[in-house]
């Protein structure tokens, strides 16, 4: 069992679920062997100029967990606090993500160690541009395609594809994904993480026999994933009753109209003092009682130091790792409702591999394509997990691990070992 010391290490945190779902599986010891390990790790350290003059140095990886279902795939996060364990982990995400909703990829994870908040665009483009000519040899449409993740968005994704394309001497759109729409993107993509969570959000409330529209949901998270599952969720008639940032938190029971509040926080930079609710503690607010907690932000917002304080009824995952392991057997005991990440968030990297497709064809789909396909799969994949989940008598986060690891280790058995 996992030691309380590191409870907040996330590649620990994956290891444990991996290393319960392997058991419950009985999988073979050499395949564990092989789908621990990362199949390539790169780390390389980027000179770049800042714009007072100063040379800096900045240290940035990439972590291909699997490549056996199809090429790496994930984001690439930029924050000061990355670390390579974090990448590690993040990458075996994705392996198990793309499985879970059953897309033709392996999984992979990119960061920089940097603070994209104190740099400017043109050091961040420079930072992007370098780290992409680094990564050459490893990315690719083939072979590894990157995507947002925390710190980065549709212009690093431009930036990269424009410099991988520079040095191919031809524009290349599928080597990564979430661009803007002009170079190649794929219509709902921006959408894509906070509707995919609306899809298994609906799913398990009917599953529990709750009626949508008295739903109370709390947000943590106020950016890509927590600003469009409230919003998709208040549109869809849930009632988003409190948002949680880092700096505060507002409430109103009525439900938040997430249109104003988000218009207020582009405005002030802050959710804090929103005429349409009132501020409450941002340390007790994500304890309120409710029907759905979505924490979408970071990781391990749910750890055992807190699990037991949680009053929702389900809590879908829309950020990588927000659980520890400690705290699952806290949840379960309690007999919270969790769709895991790797199911709850699987709608943008669903969308991702539609983005990838339609490059690939050069024939782009309209919005609603995108939506009734994303909708089929990630219901299809909410049923699978759950299914298997009562099938097997286990929870639901081993469920999917379980699903999952089970995919990718049929194909590396099909394929065989190449010596
Ligand atoms: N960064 C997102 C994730 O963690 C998206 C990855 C992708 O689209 O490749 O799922």
């Amino acid at each position: 069992m996992l030691a309380q010391h590191d409870e907040l290490n996330p590649l620990q945190a994956a290891e444990a679920r991996f290393d319960l779902a392997a058991e419950a599986l009985n999988l073979d010891e050499g395949l564990c062997k092989i789908l621990r390990t990362p199949t390539r790790e790169v780390i390389v350290h980027i000179p770049v100029e800042l714009d007072d003059g100063r040379l800096e140095v900045f240290t940035g990886y990439r972590v291909q967990h699997s490549i056996a279902r199809g090429p790496a795939k994930g984001g690439i996060r930029y924050a000061p606090d990355v670390t390579l364990d974090e990448v590690r982990a993040l990458a075996s995400w994705m392996t198990w993500k793309c499985a879970v909703v059953n897309i033709p990829y392996g999984g992979g994870k990119g960061g920089v160690i940097c603070d994209p908040s104190i740099l400017s665009q043109r050091e961040l483009e420079r930072i992007t541009r370098r780290y992409t000519a680094e990564m050459m040899d490893v990315i690719g449409p083939e072979s590894d395609v990157p995507a947002p993740d925390l710190g980065t968005n549709q212009q690093t994704m431009a930036w990269i594809m424009d410099t991988y394309s520079m040095h191919k001497r031809h524009t290349v759109t599928a080597v990564v994904t979430g661009k803007p729409l002009d170079l190649g993107g794929s219509r709902g993509r921006t959408e894509a993480t906070g509707r995919g969570c609306l899809i298994v959000t609906l799913e398990a409330l009917k599953k529990l026999g709750l009626d949508p529209k008295q739903a109370r949901v709390v947000v943590q998270g106020f950016g890509n994933v927590g600003g469009q599952s409230a919003s998709l969720m208040s549109k869809a008639g849930l009632k988003v009753v409190a948002i949680v940032e880092w700096d505060g938190a507002v409430y109103n029971a009525k439900g938040l109209d997430i249109a104003a509040l988000l218009k207020h926080r582009n405005e002030t930079g802050s959710i804090v003092d929103f005429e349409g609710g009132e501020n409450i503690d941002k340390d007790e607010a994500m304890y309120l009682e409710c029907d759905v907690l979505v924490p979408a932000a970071k990781e391990n917002v749910i750890s055992s130091a807190n699990a037991h304080k949680i009053r929702a009824k389900i809590i879908t995952e829309g950020a990588n790792g927000p659980t520890t392991a400690l705290a699952d057997p806290v949840l379960k005991a309690k007999g919270i409702f969790v769709i895991p990440d790797i199911l709850a968030n699987a709608g943008g990297v669903t969308v991702s591999y539609f983005e990838w497709v339609q490059d690939r064809q050069g024939y782009f789909w309209n919005e609603q394509l995108v939506n009734e396909r994303l909708e089929e799969l990630m219901v299809a994949s909410f049923r699978d997990v759950v299914n298997y989940a009562e099938k097997h008598g286990v929870d639901n986060r081993t469920a999917a691990y379980m699903l999952a690891i089970d995919r990718v280790a049929f194909t590396i058995k099909l394929r065989g070992l190449y010596a």
